[in-house]
């Protein structure tokens, strides 16, 4: 028997449509690329992304074309997925961070047929332009007045685009399965690989990201999605945020500690979210200033595992509730979110935080589990560490051209290349890449673990651990530091510091100190690159 329900797509629009009806009053503030604070509301934006959806089908865009944009979180940014999405087009996220090369890779393999950029990225885009002979033409995200002199051929206004239009238009008909989005994975082994997000993973994945455990944002709520709309969706926020009717707050290009702040404190922000890096700016520059966060009740972090100082920091001096988050491009990105389950709010202190440091539980629509070398399912007990394989409705089945082959097993699981322990009550935690673990004698070594721990030296910027050649153990830990501002702390220092921390025999054997640690387009620390650089490092015997 079939279900007599209406057949209601899930398609993206619809999420601007409701936000407008129902939350037309709702503001969006944006520090824009020129430099004032812009405000508007979900009725505008509305009605203006329905003109650049207009102005779009003039420059020749039509259904399933590709369109790219390369842009900060801004409100014209917010008004281009919706324009590209609502003609039926495909809108891939351009990461500026990306090497020349990697983007002309990029935009060549996803045949991108037209970019949206802000005017920040115009000299990447000159650079390349001649290697890129798919793209028909160029939109620059700003006014008349701000245009600058540019090489680009066939380049456009935005504002004089969206001047020109009515806003009298009917989104284009899709299926929910159609194409909506496009976001390359960082390819750091290899090319990137496109994930291809439908209108379907996208609505399903903004509804289920956004529940009280998860995200947990209500029409009350001022969010400050800090990680890039380029960065596997804003995590989702981008949809989220107006499905619930929430306040955004764009920080366009400015995402020091300082800007941040400034937007956290005027706009009042309740919610916000972005990278570990981003949050120890802020936390510097909170302590400097002696600031403090009364207007936040939330930070969602994830990308790259939080470090203890960093959770106990927000919880313990400023208050703030952190849920860590895991996820992953081809996960359209949120995984797993840390909230506590029932009566683990009356934990002690420390307790709670040994909770908080895990990667969270898997949301709904995530299904989870780990495996050792065999396929084998390991238990969940929180000590066994294996493959961490996920499936669900917003995780990718392919890549774009088949890239890479066959990502799914035999029973629909995508191997997400983590390697993880779950625990019975289903917390995650990462143990590492399963390229950047450790193997010491046979036991696996967590390079994550080690790096939070040395993270938490008050001499330590920023850790790396490392895996080198042992002549007995195979492989040995090796811990790489940059020193904070003005710290010189030894490796005696940070050892010390470390003991009891950490199991005995996952002490680095040595300690590196350098200027800097090289980072992927993503802000992730780039272990590849680090192995290079001391290929053949000699360990204290
Ligand atoms: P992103 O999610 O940053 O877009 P990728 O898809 O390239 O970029 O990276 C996903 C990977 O980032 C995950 O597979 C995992 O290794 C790492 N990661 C994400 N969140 C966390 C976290 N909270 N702790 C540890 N590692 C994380």
């Amino acid at each position: 028997m079939n279900g007599l329900m209406q057949d209601w797509p899930l398609v993206v629009t619809s999420v601007i449509d409701h936000a407008a009806q129902w939350h037309g009053e709702r503001e969006m503030v944006t520090r824009t690329v020129e430099g004032p604070i812009h405000r508007t509301n979900y009725a505008e934006l509305h009605l203006r992304s329905r003109k650049l959806a207009q102005a779009l089908q003039k420059l020749g865009v039509a259904k399933g074309d590709v369109v790219a944009t390369m842009a900060w979180n801004t409100h014209r940014h917010f008004e281009t997925w919706y324009a590209i999405m609502g003609v039926g087009a495909v809108c891939h996220t351009l990461n500026p961070r990306l090497f020349a090369e990697q983007l002309v890779y990029i935009i060549n393999h996803a045949e991108d047929k037209l970019l949206l950029i802000d005017t920040t990225f115009v000299p990447i885009l000159e650079a390349i332009q001649d290697q890129l002979p798919g793209v028909k033409g160029y939109v620059l995200m700003t006014d008349r007045a701000h245009m600058p002199d540019t090489k680009l051929a066939n380049c456009h206004c935005y504002e004089e685009l969206v001047g020109a239009e009515s806003g009298d238009f009917a989104w284009v008909p899709v299926d929910e399965t159609d194409a909506s989005g496009m976001c390359y994975t960082s390819g750091t082994t290899g090319n990137p690989k496109g994930v291809v997000y439908s209108h379907r993973s996208n609505v399903i994945h903004g509804l289920a990201g956004n529940a009280p455990d998860a995200i947990g944002a209500r029409s009350v709520d001022n969010i400050l999605p800090v990680v890039p709309m380029f960065h596997a969706n804003a995590w989702g926020l981008v949809f989220a945020g107006p499905m619930a009717g929430c306040k955004l707050v764009m920080p366009g290009p400015k995402l020091d500690g300082a800007s941040i702040y400034e937007l956290l404190d005027t706009e009042k922000v309740s919610v916000t979210a972005a990278v570990p890096t981003v949050w120890s700016m802020l936390l510097q520059h909170l302590e400097k200033t002696g600031s403090k966060l009364p207007h936040l009740k939330r930070v969602v972090i994830g990308g790259s595992a939080v470090p203890r100082v960093m959770l106990e920091a927000f919880e313990r001096d400023y208050e703030v509730d952190v849920a860590h988050a895991w996820g992953m491009t081809e996960l359209s990105p949120i995984g797993t979110l840390g909230s506590f389950k029932s009566g683990m709010e009356d934990l002690t202190f420390d307790e709670r935080m040994d909770i908080k440091v895990k990667q969270g539980r898997p949301m709904y629509t995530v299904e989870m589990k780990i495996t050792d070398d065999d396929g084998k399912e390991l238990p969940r007990d929180g000590k066994a560490f294996g493959h961490l394989m996920v499936r669900g409705p917003a995780i990718a089945a392919s890549y774009l051209k088949g890239e890479g082959g066959t990502v799914l097993d035999d029973e629909g699981w995508f191997d997400t290349g983590d390697v993880a322990t779950l625990d019975e009550l289903g917390f995650m935690q990462i143990t590492d890449r399963a390229k950047d673990v450790i193997k010491s004698g046979g036991e696996w070594i967590s390079s994550i673990e080690i790096e939070n721990v040395a993270v938490g030296h008050p001499g330590v910027a920023e850790a790396a651990v490392i895996g080198v050649y042992h002549p007995k153990w195979d492989e040995r830990p090796l811990l790489i530091i940059v020193p904070a501002e003005g710290a010189s702390p030894s490796k005696e220092d940070v050892l010390s510091f470390m003991k009891g921390k950490i199991a005995k025999w996952w002490m680095p054997d040595d300690v590196a100190f350098v200027d800097e640690i090289p980072h992927t387009a993503t802000g992730k620390i780039q272990k590849l690159e680090l192995r290079k650089q001391f290929e053949g490092y000699e360990l204290p015997s």
